[in-house]
């Protein structure tokens, strides 16, 4: 079955399978009560949090400059660097190295970068083979399946579901213990890691001072996919760069916490160029593809500047009320939850994804965990209100006008406030819903009575 293309018909269909809220629902609380602990143990984490905010903020000022060192200075190590102003230019160039270099096998470490381009499809319709070598993204890629939360793309599945596929595609005795199937899969991945061409990455940082790229990991394969094969190819966006391994230390301070609750990731690694002469380890030649595809657009609108700034930490997804109950796949795009709320629309235009920004409460959640302080509501509100400007039915305008003046009124507001709770003692109570237009919101609900006037604190 095709997935719906509007995010009401995909959170409807993922809300119809409760195993949805209740699988996404228990790990984001776990995650996001590890991240919590995380936090409340690191002192400085408001002064660590408010330096990264004005470090990204600063670096986004002096983006041009930034990348004009860190392409010197990688190309300075040895690397290829390339540019890429949208999603198809980026699939064209790396297909292309694949393909001049006679690859059949890569290997490819998490890059939300890459699925936001589609870059295994691309790569597999020139005949190449793609192995996801992230556990998560592994079993993804197994089920067809895309990712569904930045940091566990298969936090969908359960344990015995996916203990089913590995016996089915991998030919593994059923046996749903985690420990036993990870092994499985770290003796079926080595095999692939062996025998591969070419590795490809994404990148969380790339500090234009040194010219280093930087892997934040905690499985190990990044360094595998990095330094194996005989090619390395890294894909980041343009706004991954930072100025220098000072401001670099400040987001390591704060990436992992926020993702996993972790004071480091297992595994940093900072990779500068291609094996040199008498090295040991690293790639023959390495390929920097730096991608645009719509950032320009977004640095260049003040409004919208301060999204650019996210570490896709996962953090927002965690307690992001919609996200937990209807997961990540309703979002229909490679960013989900309230990063994918506001960054999503600012890719692909809000003609394709205008749903989005109204896919939220509102209620700040994201923003309060945002190790970079995006502000996610306010942002999200001026996507609305562009929205509201570029085409909502003019009955809907007229609507929106006339409740905006009501509530700039004081004496206004109160009558119809009054009127409103008058008219929903009488009609409101169990079973009750809204008629017609507004059934959607008691469609989940009834349309309970309003409360009593509340007591002052203290009072009997
Ligand atoms: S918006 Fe903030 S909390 Fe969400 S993924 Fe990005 S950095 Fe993390």
């Amino acid at each position: 079955m095709s997935a719906p293309r509007d995010f009401r018909q995909r959170a409807a269909r993922a809300a119809a399978n409760p195993a949805v809220a209740e699988m996404t629902g228990a790990i984001c609380a776990r995650i996001g009560g590890m991240r919590r602990a995380a936090v409340a143990s690191f002192d400085r984490y408001e002064k660590v949090r408010e330096l990264a905010a004005a470090i990204k903020l600063k670096n986004l000022d002096r983006l041009d400059e930034k990348l004009k060192v860190l392409i010197d200075r990688m190309q300075g190590h040895g690397a290829q660097v390339h540019l890429a102003v949208d999603a198809a230019e980026a699939n064209n160039i790396i297909t292309q190295i694949a393909l001049d270099r006679s690859v059949r096998r890569i290997v490819k470490s998490k890059s939300m970068t890459a699925e936001e381009i589609g870059l295994n499809p691309a790569l597999e319709r020139a005949g190449l083979e793609v192995v996801e070598t992230d556990l998560g993204d592994f079993i993804c890629q197994l089920f067809d399946d895309p990712p569904s939360h930045i940091l566990g793309p298969a936090l969908h599945r359960t344990r015995f579901e996916i203990a089913r596929l590995f016996s089915d595609k991998l030919g593994m005795a059923y046996d749903p213990t985690p420990g036993r199937m990870t092994m499985f899969a770290r003796e079926v991945l080595r095999e692939k890691f062996l025998g591969a061409d070419m590795g490809l990455s994404g990148v969380n940082f790339a500090v234009a001072e040194t010219g280093t790229l930087v892997l934040v990991t905690n499985e190990g394969n990044g360094r595998m996919s990095t330094t194996l094969p005989r090619i390395h190819v890294a894909l980041m966006g343009l706004e991954k760069v930072v100025a220098d391994l000072d401001d670099l230390g400040v987001f390591l301070d704060l990436l992992a916490r926020s993702a996993s609750g972790q004071k480091m990731s297992v595994y940093t690694s900072l990779l500068s160029g291609s094996r040199r002469p008498g090295e040991p380890d690293g790639p023959d030649e390495m390929h920097l593809v730096i991608l645009d595809n719509g950032r320009s657009a977004i640095l260049a609108d003040p409004e919208m500047r301060p999204v650019l700034a996210c570490l896709r930490c996962g953090a927002c997804l965690n307690v992001c009320p919609i996200y937990r109950q209807v997961g990540g796949h309703a979002f229909g795009h490679a960013y989900s939850g309230p990063i994918g709320m506001v960054l999503t629309p600012l890719l692909v235009g809000l003609e394709e994804a205008g749903d989005l920004p109204q896919a939220s409460t509102l209620c700040g959640a994201c923003a309060g965990v945002c190790p970079v302080k995006i502000d996610h509501p306010r942002l999200l509100h001026v996507l609305r209100s562009r929205l509201d400007r570029a085409g909502s039915p003019l009955g809907g305008r007229v609507l929106l006008d006339a409740f905006a003046a009501l509530g700039l009124s004081g004496p206004l507001f109160q009558t119809a406030a009054a009127a409103m709770q008058r008219a929903l003692k009488l009609y409101a109570g169990p079973g009750r819903k809204l008629p017609g237009r507004l059934s959607g919101w008691t469609s989940c609900r009834d349309l309970i009575k309003p409360g009593g006037r509340s007591r002052p604190q203290g009072s009997e």
